[in-house]
């Protein structure tokens, strides 16, 4: 950190020395939290912290029974709460209960819950799944995992969602998105499998707060630890949390790289370098007028993988190289251009 050329009162300062004064503060913060990183809170004691700030934590899906709650955990897959709870009034109003659902007729129940993402499939599982309930469950929705699991579109997570919040015998911690990511920046865990994770978080844990713990994460993480920019500055666990302040590139989703063989170095680094750099690279070429053809277009197949890339939100999702890439006409210049 440079020090300040000369003291200036804080309404005066310049720009500069406003600059420095900030970077002062967040140096001063990070080795505030790197110190309690050290002498790191038990899992209880964030859990504490964290149900303080979110009292009110709950599941948030709209329903009215326990099939209704199953129903619009099928379909938050893949999508929002909120998109589902726009959705789940019309088709709950119609088809309140198994048997109903059962019987109804697909394009209608297709219909009113076209606005979700994979409506079809999602319509094939609920009414399957409605339809096993009546057959095998007298229209009644299971207590135990394993019958459970066994419906049609029901994972682990599903089911536990419905034996915490409808029944109130979860048999795990509820790991999505949120969980994974604060369990992991508020050091519960260094596992990225949610499977590991759970079972991290039900060692921790006991059992009687296995279901509040993963409506009081999924609380946090959606409105303070957001996955881009944790609002550190205003959580108010951030004295117990070793993540604070350096929390941005912590319990992200992994990137994938789909499309390449596996174990592909040169491939790996191809599309993991930042896009400035690529298109820096792209500009400094110098190749001659077939190889100039190769790289710009190379360059502009890297430009919308970057652009696809920060609209998905962050994670790599590479394509295929253009195969031009592999054969300039000189060596050194397609080099260069391919990096
Ligand atoms: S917002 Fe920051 S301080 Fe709070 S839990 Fe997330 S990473 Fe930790």
């Amino acid at each position: 950190m440079k020090p300040v050329a000369k003291k200036t009162s804080p309404s005066r300062a310049t720009p500069a020395a406003k600059a420095t004064a900030k970077t002062k503060t967040i140096t001063t913060i990070k080795t505030t939290a790197s110190t309690r990183a050290s002498t790191r809170a038990s899992a209880t004691e964030l859990l504490a912290a964290l149900r303080a700030a979110h009292p009110d934590a709950h599941c948030e899906l709209d329903h009215g029974s326990p099939f209704q709650l199953l129903v619009a955990t099928v379909l938050s897959a893949q999508t929002t709460d909120v998109a589902v709870n726009k959705a789940t009034p019309a088709l709950f109003a119609a088809y309140p209960d198994a048997r109903a659902l059962a019987a109804a007729p697909t394009d209608d129940v297709e219909a009113k819950i076209s606005t979700i993402g994979m409506f079809r499939q999602k319509t094939r599982n609920i009414t399957k799944l409605a339809t096993m309930l009546v057959e095998k469950h007298h229209g009644e929705v299971p207590r135990t995992l394993d019958a459970l699991v066994a419906l049609p579109g029901v994972g682990r997570k599903t089911a536990n969602v419905v034996l915490g919040v409808a029944f109130g015998v979860p048999e795990g911690v509820v790991v999505d998105t949120h969980v994974q990511r604060l369990s992991q920046r508020l050091g519960l865990t260094t596992e990225t499998e949610p499977e590991k994770i759970e079972k991290v978080l039900c060692e921790k844990l006991p059992r009687e707060v296995w279901d509040i713990t993963s409506h009081t994460l999924i609380f946090h993480g959606r409105r303070v630890c957001f996955a881009r920019k944790p609002a550190c500055d205003t959580c108010t666990v951030s004295a117990l949390c070793p993540s604070a302040f350096v929390a941005e590139e912590v319990g992200r989703k992994p990137k994938r790289d789909r499309g390449e063989p596996e174990g592909s170095a040169k491939n790996a680094t191809a599309t993991t370098k930042p896009a400035t750099k690529r298109a820096a690279s792209a500009k400094t070429a110098k190749p001659n007028a077939n190889a100039k053809t190769a790289s710009a277009k190379t360059a502009s197949a890297k430009t919308t993988a970057a652009t696809r890339t920060t609209a998905a939100g962050g994670d790599a999702r590479p394509k295929k190289p253009a195969k031009t890439a592999k054969k300039p006409a000189k060596p050194r210049a397609a080099t260069r251009g391919a990096s």
